[in-house]
């Protein structure tokens, strides 16, 4: 991967954050400690998008670093990735008051920073965990949304912001921690999504 192209990505993703950080457009702001911009390689080619930051990413800044993200650093590894390797973000910036799932207009209020950050990583694939970031994204392409349960385990061949780039929508690594059902298939998707990468030359079987 050039070096010049991590580079100005990483110039540019860094002005999203710095924007993020002082945000107050929507009134999460108010009961965040730190906002949580997003983390990861600035060039990578697979895009992951949780939902909001929960206590532990709102008071260190980053995303899927509590319980949550210990599975998710498990599933990354069984597929061959650190979490360095790839980009983490989440659909909304600031943790909701006592872990609440997002609003409508919280979401819609938040997501060009989102946007903003697809638009800079060009990501080759697209890995939405849980209802929100699934729901947003297949809404934007106006592909019909019911549940995460229905729409998981499947390619998504969308064109967001002019970019043709699969989507893959999965569970939320949270639901494996109260559902040993719910692990089982976040594993089994996992599996896909290696496939996937596999076959479209996103990683290597060296590095698999
Ligand atoms: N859950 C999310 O959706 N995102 C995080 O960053 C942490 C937990
Ligand atoms: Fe701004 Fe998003 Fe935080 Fe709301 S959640 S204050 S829109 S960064």
């Amino acid at each position: 991967m050039p070096d010049d192209l991590i580079l100005s990505n990483k110039h540019f993703l860094d002005a999203v954050a710095s924007e993020v950080m002082v945000c107050v457009k929507c009134d999460l702001w108010k009961g965040r400690k730190k906002a949580v911009p997003g983390v990861g390689n600035p060039a990578s080619r697979v895009l992951f998008i949780g939902e909001a930051p929960g206590q532990s990413e709102d008071l260190k800044g980053e995303p899927f670093v509590g319980a949550a993200g210990k599975f998710l650093d498990t599933l990354l590894s069984e597929i061959g990735f650190s979490r360095a390797d790839v980009f983490i973000t989440n659909v909304v910036k600031c943790r909701p008051p006592r872990n609440r799932e997002p609003t409508p207009d919280e979401i819609e209020t938040c997501t060009p920073y989102l946007n903003r950050q697809i638009d800079i990583i060009q990501p080759r694939f697209i890995v939405t965990l849980g209802n929100h970031s699934t729901a947003y994204i297949l809404s934007r392409e106006r592909l019909p949304f019911h549940s995460i349960t229905q729409a998981r385990g499947k390619i998504y061949e969308t064109s967001i912001l002019g970019l043709n780039v699969p989507v893959f929508p999965t569970f939320h690594p949270a639901a494996a921690l109260y559902s040993a059902h719910y692990k089982q298939q976040l594993e089994e998707d996992f599996q896909l999504i290696k496939e996937q990468l596999l076959k479209r030359g996103l990683i290597s079987h060296s590095t698999s």
